[in-house]
């Protein structure tokens, strides 16, 4: 089996640490800095017969004063056509900050047929894990997801848990 999967999320969520993390090796950039990632990395992830092959799309930036620059509508662009013809979403958030960005981008999700995974990262800078149970069932409210999963892409937590809900689509 061959699945396609779609890693999606506002900039500096962590889209570039969580597939470097699931493909096991440096393919995709990472950077403090929002819009490293300028193009669509392919990374294939093969498991005995079966492969899942990612794209850790461009950042979706479409606010502020650079919302007409040409790179910006290019990586919008990048970003809602990698969401075409894909097995499955993953819809990163970054713990419990939630921003207008990250809004654009779920309604960007609105007519994706694929299956939408929320992934919540960076959870090991959550200052109070109280808050995190709560806030996963308002996200879950949102809008209808195939799981809700709270990860940290950088220290690997929780990251097979989601590599095993993203399985179920492929
Ligand atoms: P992208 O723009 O969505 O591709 O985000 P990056 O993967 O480039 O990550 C942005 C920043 O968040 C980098 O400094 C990462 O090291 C950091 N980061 C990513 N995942 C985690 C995590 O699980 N925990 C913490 N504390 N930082 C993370
Ligand atoms: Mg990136």
């Amino acid at each position: 089996t061959c699945g396609f999967v779609a890693i999606v999320g506002r900039p500096n969520v962590g889209k570039s640490t969580l597939m470097n993390r699931i493909l096991g090796q440096k393919i995709s950039i990472t950077s403090r800095r929002p819009q490293t990632t300028r193009h669509q990395v392919l990374g294939i992830k093969t498991e005995g017969d079966a492969q899942a092959i990612f794209v850790d799309t461009p950042g979706i930036h479409i606010l502020g004063k650079d919302r007409n620059k040409a790179i910006n509508r290019f990586m919008n662009q990048a970003a809602v056509q990698a969401l075409r013809d894909v097995d499955c979403v993953v819809f990163l958030v970054d713990r419990t900050r939630w921003t207008e960005e990250d809004q654009i981008v779920l309604d960007r999700l609105a007519n994706v047929e694929a299956p939408v995974i929320l992934a919540v990262n960076k959870v090991d800078r959550l200052q109070d894990k109280a808050t995190l149970l709560p806030w996963l069932a308002e996200l879950g409210n949102k809008r209808e997801f195939a799981a809700v999963v709270p990860i940290a892409a950088q220290h690997g937590t929780n990251v097979p848990e989601l590599e095993a809900e993203i399985d179920k689509h492929l």
